[in-house]
C-alpha cells in the first residue's frame, strides 16, 4: 500500500444534520486504506472531491414499559438487547395513537420502530397491514417475523403470487398482513367487504420504504391510502379510537412531515434524529477520464462510469477490500463484474469472489450472498439498486456507485451500506458522461451540503385522482365528507364525472359500477392512463410490464430496446389498436431512443415571475408529439450507430410546462452580438432538462422539452419543459418554484464543462428528437446569462 499526500479539502459549509450527527472516535481521515487503495494508481484518474464524513456514537435506551416480555425475549434472542433513541421515539408515537413517520439513514434499524407497537397490537388481537413497495420486500420481512417465533402473531403476505388457498387463510386468519399498494388497490379495497374482520380490528398500516412513492406512482399511492382510510372507518366497530395509526419509514428525506401528508392525507409526528452508530466514512467523487472516443459532432467522450466501476471493482477486490457496486441496469451489473473478473485474472482465487446480482432472487438465495460477503466468500458484488431494498448487507468496506442514482435518499442508502463500527471505509461516486453527474460531482456542495429532497408527488392530478374516486364510490358510495379525505380536487372532478355518466349520484351519495372500474382495478399503479399499453413477450404470452399510452410511441417503438427492471427486450412489433407491444428477451448491445417532433401550445397560465426583461411561466399546454424514428446507440459507450425512420400518428399530451422567455429587446441584443439563438435555446433546453431532476426528483425521462428562437406559442425565445404524463406529475412545477437555483445550476453545468462545442456532459442529449442540432454551448450561457440577470 503506498502513502499518497492527502487530497486538498475544500471550503464547505456545515454538513446537514442527518451526517453531522455526535461525533465519536475513529481513525485520522488519512489513515482510510480503502481509500489509498484507491488512489494508488494514477491510471484510473483521481476523484474530484473527497469528504471525510466523521464517525457517530449511538444513543441506547431501555424498552418501552408497555412492550411485553415475550416480544422484548423474541428480540434479545436474536440480539437485540436495547433500542436506539429513533426506534423507541417511533415506537412510542404509534403505541400512543399518533401517524408517525421514521426518517433516518439506511441500516439504522427502523423496522424496529414499527414492529415494537404492532407486534404488541397483534398479540392483544389487533391486526397489523404492512405496505412495502415490491414483493421482495415484503417476503424478507415475513421470514424476519416468523423468525420470532411469536406464538398468536399470525402472519402472511398477500400478493399477486398468493395461491387461491394461502389467500383464503391470510383473509381468515392472518393478523399481520403483508401486502404492495398495487394488491391493495386490485384486490383488498374492492374486495373489502371479505376482509370486514381483519379491517374492523385494524390498527396499524405501516408504510414501508415510503420515500419510493413519488411521480404519478406516489400520487396513486396516495389515493389508494386515502380509499383504504375510508373502508376501515367503514368497518370499523363504532365509538372506537381513530383507527388505523399510520406508521411510515422512509430514508432520509427533506420534509418528512410533509410526505406522510401527501401519502396518506393526515398529520404525522416526524422522528428524524438517528441513534445509530456510524463509522467514519471518506465520500469520493470521481469524474472517468476523456477517452479518444468522439460522438455526435465530433464531441470527445468520457470513460463509462461502468468501465470506471469494474476498474475499481477489481483494485478493490484485489486487496481483500468487501466492496458493494451499484449500477443502474441488471446488463451493467454483469458487464462490471465480468470486466471486474477478466482483470483480476479469469479463473483465479480473487476473481472467483466477484458475482453479479439480480433482482428477483428468492430470500434464501440472497440470505446465502449476504453471508458469503459477510464471511469473505465474497468479496465484490455489482448490483442493480434491486439490493437498495430489504437486504441486509451493510459494514462493507467500500461502496462503489456508477451514476447518480436519482436521489439523495437512494445516495445515503447506497452508501450507507459502507461503514463498520470503528472501521474506516469509503462511498465512490462515479460520474455517468452527462450533464447532471458532472454538475454534481464538480459542486460537491451541491451532492454532500444539499438537504435530502422532499418527496415529489401530486395528489390533486385530476387524470390520477378521477379513476380512484371511481373506484372509491364502487367499494362504498361516495360522500360530501370523502371530499375531505380526497382533497379539495375531488369536488370538481366527482361533478364532471357525474356529468359524463361514470358516477351517478343518489340520495346517499355518488356510485359507480365494479365493472365500470374493473379496467382501472386491472391497470394498475404504475402508469398514468387507465388503459396502458402492455408490454407481452411474444413467444410465451408473458406479460413483462406496461407502459403508458402517452410513452408508448417512444419507449416501445416497432424495433425498440426495451428496459425493463434490468432487463432488455426487443421490441418485435407495436399494435396500437390492442394497446400491446409484443417483444422478445434479447440484448442485442445497442440500445435505442425515439426521436421525434413535438409542437406545445399553451392552454392556460397558472403562475409567473418577472425578471427584468425575461419571464419564467408555469401552466397548462399541450403537447403534440410525433415520433418519427429512431438512433440506435452503442451500450458501452452511447455512440450512436444509425437511423430508422418510423410511421407512427401523432399524440397529444395535454400535461404542465414550465418556459421561459426573453423580450423582443433582449432578444435584438444578442443577435446583434452574433448569438446563435435557436442553438442557444436549444442548448439551454438539453441542460436543463439534464439538471431539473436534482430539484424536482424525477428521471430526466420524465421529463420533456421543446425550445425556439421564435416560438409560436409565445411569439419568443422560449425554452418549455414539460411533464411526460397527462395532468402532469408536479415536476414542472417544482422547477418553477426553483427556477432561479435549476437555472443558475444549468448555466454553470454548461460554462463549467471542458469540451469546446458542447458534449454529453453538457448540452447534447441522448433523448434529443433532432439528432442534437442545432447546438450551440456558448448561445445557452449568453442566453441564460440575460435570463438570470434579472432573476429574483
Ligand atoms: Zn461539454
Ligand atoms: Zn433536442
Amino acid at each position: 500500500m503506498s502513502t499518497i499526500a492527502p487530497l486538498p479539502r475544500a471550503r464547505l459549509p456545515e454538513l446537514p444534520a442527518e451526517l453531522a450527527g455526535h461525533p465519536a472516535a475513529g481513525p485520522e481521515p488519512a489513515e482510510n486504506r480503502t481509500l489509498s487503495i484507491l488512489l494508488d494508481d494514477a491510471r484510473a484518474g483521481r476523484p474530484v472531491h473527497v469528504e471525510y464524513i466523521p464517525a457517530r456514537a449511538g444513543r441506547e435506551v431501555p424498552w418501552p414499559h408497555w412492550v411485553p416480555a415475550e416480544i422484548a425475549d423474541a428480540f434479545a434472542g436474536r440480539g437485540i438487547g436495547a433500542l436506539w433513541s429513533h426506534q423507541a421515539a417511533a415506537a412510542c408515537h404509534a403505541q400512543a395513537g399518533r401517524n408517525v413517520i421514521i426518517s433516518t439513514g439506511a441500516a439504522s434499524g427502523k423496522s424496529l420502530g414499527y414492529l415494537l407497537p404492532a407486534l404488541t397490537a397483534v398479540l392483544a388481537g389487533d391486526t397489523v397491514l404492512y405496505v412495502t413497495p415490491t414483493k421482495a420486500l415484503a417476503a424478507d420481512q415475513l421470514a424476519s417475523i416468523r423468525s420470532l417465533a411469536l406464538p398468536g402473531v399470525q402472519a402472511a403476505s398477500y400478493d399477486g403470487d398468493s395461491s387461491a388457498a394461502e389467500r383464503a387463510w391470510a383473509r381468515s386468519h392472518a393478523r399481520y398482513l403483508l401486502t404492495t399498494p398495487d394488491m391493495l388497490h386490485r384486490s383488498l379495497l374492492p374486495g373489502h367487504a371479505r376482509w370486514s374482520g381483519f379491517f374492523s380490528r385494524l390498527r396499524y398500516v405501516i408504510i414501508d420504504e415510503c420515500h419510493g412513492y413519488r411521480g404519478v406512482f406516489g400520487s396513486h399511492v396516495g389515493h389508494v391510502l386515502r380509499r383504504l382510510r375510508r373502508v376501515v372507518a367503514h368497518h370499523a366497530p363504532p365509538g372506537g379510537p381513530a383507527r388505523p395509526v399510520f406508521v411510515l419509514a422512509s430514508a432520509t428525506v427533506g420534509a418528512p412531515g410533509v410526505c406522510a401528508r401527501l401519502l396518506t392525507g393526515l398529520d404525522a409526528e416526524q422522528v428524524t434524529e438517528d441513534g445509530s452508530p456510524r463509522g467514519p466514512l471518506a465520500f469520493a467523487l470521481w469524474e472517468p477520464p476523456l477517452t479518444d472516443a468522439r460522438g455526435e459532432a465530433g464531441a470527445r467522450l468520457r470513460r463509462t462510469a461502468t468501465a470506471q466501476t469494474a476498474d475499481l471493482l477489481a483494485k478493490l477486490v484485489g486487496q481483500n477490500v468487501p466492496t458493494l457496486a451499484f449500477i443502474r441496469s441488471r446488463r451493467g451489473a454483469e458487464t462490471v463484474a465480468l470486466a471486474a473478473r477478466r482483470s483480476l485474472g479469469g479463473r483465479d482465487a480473487p476473481a472467483a469472489k466477484v458475482a453479479a446480482y439480480r433482482s428477483g432472487y428468492l430470500p434464501e438465495d440472497r440470505r446465502s450472498l449476504e453471508a458469503a460477503l459477510s464471511d469473505g466468500r465474497l468479496m465484490g458484488l455489482a448490483t442493480t439498486t434491486a439490493l437498495e431494498l430489504g437486504v441486509d448487507i451493510t459494514g462493507l468496506d467500500a461502496v462503489l456507485i456508477a451514476g447518480w442514482p436519482g436521489t439523495w435518499a437512494s445516495l445515503w442508502q447506497q452508501a450507507g451500506r459502507a461503514g463498520r463500527d470503528g472501521r474506516s471505509s469509503a462511498a465512490v461516486l462515479i460520474a455517468r458522461d452527462d450533464p447532471l453527474d458532472t454538475y454534481l460531482v464538480r459542486h460537491p456542495e451541491m451532492l454532500l451540503r444539499h438537504p435530502v429532497e422532499a418527496t415529489v408527488l401530486d395528489p390533486g392530478n385530476p387524470y390520477v385522482l378521477a379513476p380512484h374516486l371511481c373506484a372509491a364510490a364502487a367499494e362504498l358510495a361516495l360522500t360530501d365528507q370523502d371530499m375531505d379525505i380526497f382533497g379539495p380536487a375531488a369536488r370538481p372532478v366527482v361533478d364532471e364525472l357525474t356529468r359524463s355518466g361514470r358516477l351517478r349520484r343518489r340520495q346517499a351519495g355518488w356510485y359507480s359500477m365494479r365493472r365500470s372500474v374493473a379496467g382501472f382495478a386491472a391497470a394498475g399503479l404504475r402508469g398514468s392512463g387507465d388503459a396502458p399499453v402492455r408490454v407481452v413477450e411474444e413467444e410465451t404470452g408473458r406479460l413483462v410490464g406496461t407502459v403508458d399510452e402517452p410513452s408508448a410511441h417512444l419507449l416501445v417503438h416497432d424495433g425498440a430496446i426495451y428496459l425493463h427492471q434490468g432487463e432488455s427486450y426487443l421490441v418485435r412489433r407495436l399494435d396500437l389498436a390492442d394497446r400491446v407491444a409484443l417483444v422478445e428477451p434479447r440484448d442485442p448491445g445497442y440500445t435505442t431512443t425515439a426521436r421525434d417532433l413535438t409542437e406545445v401550445e399553451v392552454r392556460g397560465e397558472l403562475q409567473h415571475m418577472t425578471w427584468g426583461e425575461a419571464e419564467v411561466r408555469f401552466g397548462d399546454v399541450r403537447v403534440t408529439r410525433q415520433v418519427i424514428g429512431f438512433t440506435r446507440r452503442r451500450a458501452d459507450t452511447g455512440a450512436p450507430l444509425d437511423d430508422t425512420l418510423l410511421d407512427l400518428p401523432p399524440r397529444q399530451l395535454l400535461t404542465r410546462a414550465v418556459w421561459w422567455t426573453v423580450s423582443a429587446a433582449e432578444r435584438g441584443r444578442l443577435a446583434a452580438a452574433g448569438v446563435d439563438l435557436g442553438g442557444g435555446a436549444h442548448a439551454a433546453e438539453h441542460a436543463s432538462i439534464g439538471l431539473l431532476p436534482l430539484f424536482a426528483t424525477c428521471d430526466r425521462w420524465d421529463i420533456g422539452g421543446v425550445s425556439a428562437d421564435l416560438h409560436p406559442a409565445t411569439g419568443r425565445l422560449s425554452v418549455f419543459v414539460y411533464d411526460g404524463c397527462d395532468g402532469g406529475a408536479g415536476f414542472a412545477e417544482r422547477g418553477f418554484q426553483a427556477a432561479r437555483d435549476w437555472l443558475t445550476a444549468t448555466r454553470q453545468a454548461i460554462s463549467g464543462c471542458d469540451c469546446e462545442a458542447g458534449c454529453p456532459s453538457c448540452v447534447q442529449s441522448p433523448k434529443c428528437g433532432n439528432a442534437n442540432h442545432p447546438l450551440s454551448k456558448p448561445g445557452a450561457v449568453a442566453l441564460l446569462d440575460t435570463l438570470l440577470a434579472g432573476a429574483t
